[in-house]
């Protein structure tokens, strides 16, 4: 299995600013909302930008390899989404919010862009685009976001890891605490370089 994820936090915009350097890598990407519940209960949509789809769902955000993929028959295309006709999806890109939490000890949650296929699914020719077009993705991740110096209460570093510019100046004007999947929490240091 190739896998790649990036743990990341980002605010409505600098979701925005994701969108626009991806689409700007590829104009025909379009991104499928998420719904709550079972697959059939809820219409799904093809989005032609991160933030509706986000908006529609609330949670995550999914984008097709190779982009321009052809969808499930269940999958809508809204809002001037031309319906796809490539080959059938052999991975998906999938963007999971990031959030502050607020209850309880409050912290600011990681979301991931993450990215995962199974080789034995894939022809060579789509062998070749996945991680080709997986880089410019991550590419354009770089491009909308910044290194998180972030460290643990004990002064040690986590690496890896990515924030957006707005989310990055709210976190260290609001001293919030970022936190991860599970319960240590970390702080933003600001690095003498940026
Ligand atoms: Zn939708």
């Amino acid at each position: 299995m190739v896998q790649t994820s990036t743990d990341l936090w980002l605010l409505p915009e600098d979701e925005v600013l994701l969108g626009q350097h991806i689409t700007a890598a590829f104009p025909d990407a379009a991104w499928r909302c998420s719904q709550p519940g079972p697959r059939s209960l809820h219409q799904l949509h093809l989005h032609p930008t991160i933030e509706t789809a986000l908006t529609c769902g609330g949670v995550q955000a999914f984008l097709s390899l190779p982009i321009g993929a052809s969808l499930p028959a269940d999958v809508e295309p809204v809002d001037g989404v031309r319906p796809p006709t490539g080959p059938p999806t052999r991975a998906i890109v999938q963007l999971l919010r990031s959030q502050i939490v607020s209850f309880s000890d409050e912290h600011f949650r990681s979301g991931r862009l993450a990215v995962r296929w199974f080789e034995s699914d894939v022809d060579p020719d789509t062998h070749r685009l996945l991680p080709s077009q997986t880089r410019a993705i991550w590419t354009a991740l770089k491009a909308a976001t910044r290194v998180a110096h972030i460290e643990r209460p004990n002064g040690s570093r986590l690496t890896g890891t990515r924030i957006g510019p707005a989310a990055h100046d709210k976190v260290l004007r609001d001293s919030i605490a970022l936190g991860r999947p599970g319960a240590e929490r970390f702080q933003l240091i600001k690095p003498a370089r940026a």
